[in-house]
């Protein structure tokens, strides 16, 4: 009989999303009056629509594509020139960065390329991520054999966890222990946080004094207001040697059903073999995408183009505008309940303390009950996430002003 990766036994039940819809249709089968008030801002998925200009450019390439003289067939692993250089241009060389067009790797996501990365990389590697976290991180390393069994205060046996509190602005401070590869996210899910450039070089010189990897994963970097804030880790010296920065288009773009995101790959990024010989990442990553894919389809790559033309940049930017005024309004309808709230400036998630001796689930429960707003317990993303909740930024304006009239009513 086939053998299984017995790994996967090892992932804790997904507690967070399946409990939520529990108790959201707990409480709709108990209050059928109040079931079509509920308002959700859980999860982290887009609401408005792709922007014009990518919707003409993906029709468009259906066109293309329904014509012999102009049909494609499979395209690059990797991704078509014109798009690899597009992000290599706007995104990094017009910011003063230097990134070779062939450093970037296009994919169908940046989820995605967060869990295949592991397989560039050999077992065993020691791994920290932050508390709290977005969860991908920490299941694929499961999957992958870097932890040991699910504890039972949450988090894995052999996984490192860095703290992200108050007090350090929910920007964790590099482990004391050994680590091999560690995962950042900013601006970050769940917290809303952003690194500063002093704080980014921190992390970079320890990451080239430990020879760690840093992937950095920068899916909200379109939503910074401030001008001072890092977009790339890249902007950081000597960061080309110790990191691999992932992005997507997905909300910035509105492409979480479109799918498309990129990784860039350094070729300077070096990992090591057991006898200690030093080997380019670039080329292992470039092998993994030809060997194990056929790239992302010609009309959602022809889409994502669309993103760098000037009216896909207005557009964009219009779209991002809509969800940080939604930011600012859940900030504001939360500051009105006398709570404490961290985010939603420089990223589309508002991170919210709950009132003093009310934990995450209890604060989800009166959210529900008393205004029929569904929001996100901290304790779902990890222990540091306790007594505190996460509000999505991503919804209609409609949506987002009920919300914060039945906060005001709520006091
Ligand atoms: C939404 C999100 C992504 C993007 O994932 P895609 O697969 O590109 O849709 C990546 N990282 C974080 C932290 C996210 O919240």
């Amino acid at each position: 009989m086939v053998l299984v990766n017995e790994h996967y036994l090892k992932l804790a039940a997904g507690y967070l999303f399946p409990e939520i819809a529990r108790r959201v249709a707990e409480y709709e089968t108990s209050e059928p009056a109040a079931a079509d008030r509920i308002i959700r801002c859980g999860i982290g998925d887009v609401t408005e629509p792709i922007v014009p200009a990518v919707v003409e450019a993906m029709h468009a390439a259906i066109d293309d594509l329904a014509d012999r003289d102009t049909f494609r067939g499979y395209p690059p692993p990797t991704g078509y020139d014109f798009l690899r250089n597009s992000i290599a241009e706007h995104d990094y060389r017009a910011r003063g960065i230097r990134i070779d067009d062939d450093e970037v790797f296009v994919s169908d996501g940046s989820k995605g390329d967060c869990g295949s990365l592991l397989e560039i990389l050999g077992g065993g590697n020691r791994v920290a991520v932050s508390d709290p976290v977005y969860p991908v991180y920490v299941d694929t390393n499961v999957m992958a054999g870097n932890t040991k069994e699910a504890l039972e205060e949450g988090g894995y046996d052999g996984l490192v966890t860095m703290e992200a509190r108050e007090e350090n602005g929910f920007v964790p401070k590099p482990p004391a222990e050994p680590v091999d590869l560690v995962y950042l996210c900013f601006p970050n899910n769940p917290t809303g946080s952003t690194i500063d450039h002093a704080g980014l070089r921190e992390w970079v010189r320890w990451a080239l004094e430990h020879e760690a990897l840093v992937v950095y994963d920068a899916a909200y970097v379109n939503f910074i207001r401030d001008p001072e804030l890092p977009r790339s880790i890249f902007e950081i010296e000597g960061a080309d040697r110790c990191a691999i920065e992932t992005r997507s288009f997905s909300k910035n773009g509105g492409f979480t059903g479109v799918r498309c995101g990129y990784t860039v790959v350094p070729k300077k990024l070096e990992g090591r073999t057991r006898d200690g010989r030093r080997v380019p990442l670039h080329g292992l990553w470039n092998r993994r995408w030809c060997t194990r894919s056929n790239g992302v389809s010609w009309p959602v790559q022809r889409g994502a183009h669309a993103l760098y033309s000037p009216e896909g940049i207005e557009q964009t930017s219009m779209l991002i505008d809509h969800y940080m005024t939604n930011a600012a309004m859940l900030r504001g309808g939360c500051e009105s309940m006398g709570l404490r709230v961290f985010g939603g400036t420089d990223a589309p998630y508002v991170w919210v303390r709950c009132p003093e001796g009310v934990d995450s689930w209890a604060m989800f429960d009166r959210l529900l009950r008393k205004a029929q707003i569904v929001t996100t317990p901290g304790a779902g993303f990890g222990r540091c996430g306790e007594g505190y909740f996460r509000i999505s930024a991503f919804n209609s304006r409609a949506n987002v002003e009920e919300v914060v009239n039945r906060m005001r009513a709520m006091v």
